[in-house]
């Protein structure tokens, strides 16, 4: 028999209880019943949750946000949970929901011949691919975590990935959006049009706004013919000037076929050679070498053929001027994945392996590359003698992923007192060259400190007043990009 105090109800909170009415009750818990939600994917921002709500539709998100407003509760949207800049996590105060937008997941409509495709905000970005690629189609947005991540996030963030250099970031890629208002009202912006002048931009003002300015629900997004053939080549280049003057050549001799450049440092491949051996690298890793590693990707809608001939004699030219050393081309689909395997996930394993690092995802006019990588590798040294910069990202874009890892045989408490000094050079660096210090993974919790200091007054006066405008009430991911 059962004691009485067994027997007795779990005190449950009445919020919780009026989540359920709206989403049933399978889809609202307390936070610490859902802990992967509460957790950034680099275990860098723990935080706390009243309760985590999983709405199925536009209608039970805009329900749930006018339940949370009326009550003041802020809220965290919450996607494929594999942003890198603490977006979507709560902090630790515990008053938050996190709202997660993953049962939104319908595609709602494919249209070929305005080759668009309508898809609701918790779809995975892969599906878009296969999706699109079943009707004969080309959603070009790849991401490494394209897997995971939702095309909900990549609006929110404005995601790149490794298809920037022809087809823009996410905000080129969409037409129009369906947005949830902080009031709860649900804004239907999804418009296949190319043209629209008629009045305000909105819907660039919600891409990218990290949930702080309203919740996306659906995007209506732009669609591609299907090329005829991809090439892809490794090409080992000696110096980072050499690397920019190879960009200018390839952009000149592939045109609009140019998809993808993007450039490993040597220290970075010696460290995947070193700490990742699976993944076969196309060039020997030798100690002390200083070239640069670039991968090229073109798409062509000629045909194969044409396709190869054209990389071939565009390489030819570029070994023969000496803009690269040496150049290996895939012969065949698994050798092309082979290559693309090193590049998104290769290097990050080698670096996960090796101890956490100070990541800087920043972006710089391409002229200014090579002076940014000489000058600042040097004050690096002299400030924080010994540690190890590993750089690679998508030069095409001028977005390098800057990373700092700590001297050789140093512990983890390096950070503990060298982090925010480090992190502050490269980012003045960064601005002194008319960079920015956010290129494609945000300002979530991760820089929400550093942007005042890099950004004119006036523009985070102007992005407060769209915040007030948009949040009177200050509830939608509170403490993200803009402090509080
Ligand atoms: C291995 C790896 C590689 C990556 N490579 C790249 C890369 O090449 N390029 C790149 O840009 N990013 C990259 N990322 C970062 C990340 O995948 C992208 O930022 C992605 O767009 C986030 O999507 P998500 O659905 O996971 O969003 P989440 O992580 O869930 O959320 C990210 C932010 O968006 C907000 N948000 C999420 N959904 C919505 C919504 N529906 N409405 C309003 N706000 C919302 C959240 O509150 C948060 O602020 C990488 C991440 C990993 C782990």
């Amino acid at each position: 028999m059962r004691n009485a105090t067994a027997l007795r109800p779990l005190a449950t909170d009445p919020l919780l209880d009026a989540l359920r009415a709206i989403v049933g009750p399978d889809h609202a818990m307390r936070g610490e019943d859902a802990p992967g939600a509460l957790v950034d994917i680099l275990q860098r921002h723990p935080g706390r949750a009243r309760a985590v709500v999983r709405p199925a539709n536009a209608e039970e998100v805009a329900a749930v946000v006018r339940l949370l407003a009326a009550e003041r509760v802020p809220i965290v949207p919450q996607g494929g949970h594999t942003g890198l800049a603490g977006g979507g996590t709560p902090d630790s105060s515990g008053a938050a929901v996190v709202l997660s937008l993953a049962r939104l997941n319908r595609i709602r409509d494919l249209d070929r011949d305005n080759d668009t495709v309508t898809v609701e905000a918790g779809v995975i970005l892969d599906t878009v691919r296969e999706a699109a690629l079943a009707a004969d189609r080309w959603f070009p947005l790849s991401l490494p975590s394209g897997g995971s991540c939702t095309v909900g996030g990549n609006l929110a963030t404005n995601a790149g990935g490794t298809q920037v250099v022809r087809f823009g970031n996410t905000r080129a890629l969409t037409l129009g959006i369906e947005v949830v208002t902080a009031e709860g009202e649900i804004w239907n912006g999804l418009r296949g049009l190319r043209k629209d002048n008629a009045g305000y931009d909105l819907r660039d003002l919600y891409i990218g706004s990290e949930g702080t300015l309203g919740i996306v629900t659906a995007a209506t997004i732009k669609l591609f013919p299907l090329p005829a053939a991809h090439q892809t080549a490794f090409l080992k280049v000696s110096g980072i000037a050499t690397v920019i003057a190879l960009l200018r050549h390839a952009r000149q001799g592939f045109g609009a076929a140019l998809t993808g450049f993007e450039i490993v440092s040597a220290a970075t491949w010696r460290l995947v050679a070193a700490n990742a051996p699976e993944y076969r690298l196309p060039f020997a890793a030798e100690a002390d070498d200083d070239h640069w590693y670039v991968l090229i990707e073109t798409a062509d809608e000629d045909s194969e053929a044409h396709g190869r001939e054209r990389l071939e004699t565009v390489i030819g030219a570029a070994l023969e001027a000496e803009l690269a050393d040496d150049a290996v081309v895939a012969e065949s689909l698994a050798q092309r994945e082979a290559f693309w395997a090193v590049r998104e996930h290769g290097l990050g394993e080698a670096q996960k392996r090796d101890g956490w690092n100070a990541k800087h995802d920043v972006s710089l006019p391409i002229s200014r590359i090579p002076d940014f990588i000489a000058e600042t590798g040097a004050a690096l040294q002299t400030e924080f003698p010994g540690v190890r910069v590993l750089v690679h990202g998508h030069a095409g874009d001028g977005n390098l992923h800057y990373h700092v890892a700590r001297p050789e045989g140093v512990g983890p408490e390096y950070w503990e007192t060298h982090e925010h000094a480090l992190r502050a050079l490269v980012y003045r660096a960064v601005t002194a060259r008319g960079g920015s210090i956010c290129a494609e993974h945000g300002v979530g919790q991760l820089k929400v400190d550093a942007l005042p200091d890099y950004k004119p007054p006036l523009e985070l006066a102007l992005m407060r007043r769209i915040k007030t405008a948009l949040d009177p009430h200050g509830i939608l991911n509170p403490g993200k990009v803009l402090a509080r």
